[in-house]
């Protein structure tokens, strides 16, 4: 089968088509660039260089390739450019993603796999257990968030522009299911880190602290590092794509650890890795930032017999072996 990765030179899309083609599948790739590099990809796999906005382009690429499945993790994920730029956000994002569901629609394809977000389509939960947000005033939840863990049934509360690109897409992509059978997965990543990944993007946090600890650069914590996020590595999210591709069933799935971490125990953590011995300095909370969410990912356990697999410190020790290394060969 040939799948067409579109992001395909970026963070996750790269190592999906790692994955993919060790399954043994075709690929080809179409990216842009613009956070994404060639070098992230094997030299024999094909990159067609361009924007999903370019309509034209894709059905050049389509009419070209002929792809039978399309792998969507093409996109602009940074949430803070989201609410600068709502309108390029909304073109990529949203717009992108129509031009591709129109040419899957007319090609016929027999799957679509879409990367969404849990950590920004979800909003903001609650917390089963008080004590986790005690004495923090400011990063409490308001009434009626749902609880923490986020299942799929969760409902939905994107609190920026970037959430509200992932859900539309989300409701457009079930349309196409229901009005021209489009067999599709979307997967709600949590946050992803691993080898490759920028330091800007959605869950950069680890490659930020990385980066700097590595360098012996100052590092910043913002608010009280008592934010929680669901850390899952990228190897983890790359495997539930090939699983949500070969599977028969059509839905939506969380892809996470199912567990919290917040942001100290990461920083502790990889100083302990690193080496890193300097104190960090505190800059204020974002507005508007999610205090926590992490995910209930049984779903995907029992339909797509998906479960990460490499545990916080173990991905953490792999994706610092792997920055030790690019930061040598740079
Ligand atoms: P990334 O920036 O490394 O990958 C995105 C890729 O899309 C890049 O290669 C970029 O060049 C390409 N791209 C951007 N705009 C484009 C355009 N207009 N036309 C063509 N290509 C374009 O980020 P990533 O972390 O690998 O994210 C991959 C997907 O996963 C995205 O859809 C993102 O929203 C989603 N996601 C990521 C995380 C995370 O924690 N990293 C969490 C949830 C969801």
């Amino acid at each position: 089968m040939k799948v067409l990765v579109t992001g395909g030179a970026g963070f996750i899309g790269s190592h999906i088509v790692h994955w993919l083609r060790r399954a043994g599948y075709e690929v080809v790739t179409a990216d842009n660039l613009q956070t994404g590099k060639r070098a992230n990809l094997p030299a024999d796999v094909p990159l067609y260089e361009l924007d999903i906005r370019d309509q034209a382009g894709l059905a050049d690429l389509f009419a070209a390739e002929r792809p039978q499945a399309v792998v969507h993790q093409a996109a602009l994920a940074n949430v803070r450019e989201s609410m600068e730029d709502p309108i390029t956000y909304a073109e990529v994002n949203i717009i992108g993603t129509l031009h591709l569901l129109e040419l899957v629609k007319d090609y016929n394809c027999t799957k679509f796999i879409f990367a969404s977000t849990g950590g920004a389509v979800y909003g903001e939960g609650s917390f089963p257990n008080r004590k986790a947000v005690e004495g923090d005033e400011e990063g409490r939840p308001s009434p009626g968030s749902p609880s923490l863990p986020f299942t799929e049934d969760s409902r939905p509360q994107p609190k920026d522009n970037y959430g509200a690109n992932k859900l539309s897409c989300e409701h457009y992509i079930e349309l196409y299911n229901q009005n021209y059978d489009l067999p599709y997965v979307i997967l709600r990543y949590a946050n992803v880190y691993g080898p490759r990944q920028d330091a800007n993007g959605e869950a950069g946090v680890v490659a930020i602290f990385t980066g700097a600890m590595l360098s012996d650069q100052a590092t910043h914590i913002t608010g009280d590092g008592g934010q929680q996020r669901d850390f899952v590595y990228v190897d983890d999210v790359a495997r539930a794509n090939i699983l949500a591709l070969n599977s028969e069933l059509s839905g939506t799935y969380n892809v996470g650890t199912g567990f919290p971490t917040d942001i100290n125990t990461l920083y502790r953590q990889l100083a302990d890795l690193t080496g890193y011995g300097r104190t960090p300095s505190r800059l204020p909370r974002p507005a508007g930032e999610v205090r926590a969410t992490w995910l209930n990912c049984s779903k995907a356990g029992q339909e797509l017999g998906w479960e990460a697999e490499i545990d916080l410190s173990e991905g953490l020790r792999r994706t610092v072996e792997w920055a030790r290394t690019a930061a040598v060969t740079a």
